[in-house]
């Protein structure tokens, strides 16, 4: 058991002058109670909380930190970047240099606008998708999620999956009518829709592995068939690769499914713990945006210096190190030993995995959609979330995010954190048992 006075105090404060006491609300522990700790530094696989507990990191800022938590080189291209000034809103050889890495291995991508977050991406991918077919309908599915853009705040309504309805208060109604929320997985669904609503839909946006309901990865038909019926009907493809970019593969998951989308949103990893977002693809569609054509988007700070320095830096060293077999390897290593202690412990449990993206879900049946997502026990969850970072292993504060193992995780991080689940898990079974 760690004390975490510090923290506690620190969350009191915070709550005074920021809402919540955080500037995004998952970091308050709201899915499974509790104070969260305040972090003081992180270095490797690790973190350090104000009050000096340590703890194995499995959240990685929720994505970027696919190199581990001050990487070297990453920081020394930051410090050489902000030697040479902040920002300058003017172009710099920076920008291009990172579109072209992100070109030369994304493989939809051959022109790419950078902005500063993924729901910036994702907002003006859908604008530009809605400028380029002229049409207004968008598909979405349930479960994935695309940052806090309005139209994709959305619920399915009771109409059968016709008008969405708003999942948050300050959505208007009339912006939620025109996305269409379907269920993952679920290619009969898609092909429904389209045949209801010929001609009508700009875009279908996916997250071609969804880690936003934990991590569920899409059947490859299912991907195939929105790649079919959208090019059928003239509707543009988006995969939001902003988790999976970078982290499924390489080239993210079009390249591990061999599913080329029209565009592509990223962010995160292609940021390298700074804040950045892009969407690309084909340039026959990119150059529909402003100035080379007339979809209106732009931004003060985007292909900002530092952030560019540490996004370049990042995927320059993931090209020439390869890291995705060792990242495999220890993911599915760690996976399946939590796997094996729940078993042990008598704890059903599935498992949801690809490459460095991982949750385990506290289910008795395999999670393929939102549904069967939202059926797991949040509550063992929740026991299992605190007896973990009472031993020091950080995971993300909620069943419906993925871990992410960096390359900082070596073997003895994985040893150390299935044995502290294995306790972990004891603890639980003997509670239920109680
Ligand atoms: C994180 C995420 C976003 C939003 O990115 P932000 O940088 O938080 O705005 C969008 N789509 C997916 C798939 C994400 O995982």
């Amino acid at each position: 058991m760690r004390d975490r006075p510090q923290s506690f105090a620190a969350f009191e404060r915070a709550k005074k002058r920021i809402p919540g006491g955080v500037n995004s609300p998952a970091r308050a522990f709201g899915a499974v109670g509790g104070t969260p700790p305040f972090i003081a530094r992180g270095e490797g696989a690790y973190l350090w909380d104000i009050d000096g507990n340590r703890y194995i990191d499995y959240v990685g800022s929720w994505g970027p930190m696919i190199l581990g938590h001050g990487h070297p080189r990453v920081t020394a291209a930051i410090r050489q970047a902000l030697e040479r000034g902040t920002s300058f809103g003017a172009p710099t050889e920076a920008e291009t240099r990172l579109a072209e890495l992100i070109a030369a291995t994304v493989p939809s991508v051959e022109k790419v606008r950078l902005v500063n977050s993924g729901t910036e991406a994702v907002m003006s991918a859908l604008r530009l998708a809605r400028g380029f077919t002229k049409r207004d309908k968008i598909v979405k599915f349930a479960g994935c999620y695309h940052g806090h853009v309005d139209n994709l705040l959305v619920a399915a309504g009771s109409s059968a999956a016709t008008l969405g309805v708003p999942t948050s208060p300050g959505v208007p109604l009339s912006v939620a009518k025109d996305t269409i929320v379907l269920r993952y997985n679920d290619p009969q669904g898609v092909r429904d829709a389209f045949a209801r609503l010929p001609g009508q839909i700009s875009a279908v946006i996916v997250e071609p592995v969804a880690g936003n309901m934990g991590c569920v990865p899409a059947s490859r038909d299912f991907l195939q068939t929105l790649r079919d019926v959208t090019s059928q009907d003239g509707a543009v493809l988006i995969f939001d690769e902003v988790m999976s970019g970078f982290r499924v593969a390489l080239g993210g998951a079009q390249e591990l499914y061999r599913i080329v989308p029209d565009l592509t949103t990223l962010g995160k990893i292609i940021g390298g713990g700074l804040p950045v977002g892009a969407y690309g693809g084909r340039a026959e569609i990119m150059d529909h945006i402003l100035p080379a054509g007339k979809v209106f988007q732009a931004g003060t700070l985007s292909g900002n210096p530092l952030a560019t320095a540490a996004g370049i830096a990042t995927l320059e060293i993931l090209r020439e190190t390869n890291p995705y077999p060792q990242l495999e390897r220890l993911s599915a290593r760690l996976i399946d030993g939590l796997q094996q202690g729940a078993c042990d412990a008598g704890i059903p449990v599935h498992v949801g995995r690809v490459g460095a993206m991982a949750t385990l879900f506290f289910s008795k049946k395999p999670v393929v959609d939102w549904e069967t997502a939202a059926a797991c026990d949040t509550t063992a969850f929740a026991q299992f979330f605190h007896a973990m970072l009472d031993r020091g292993v950080y995971l993300p504060c909620s069943q419906f995010e993925a871990l992410f193992p960096s390359v900082a995780h070596t073997d003895e991080d994985i040893e150390a954190t299935i044995s502290a689940a294995r306790d972990g898990f004891a603890e639980l079974s003997a509670a239920h048992r109680g």
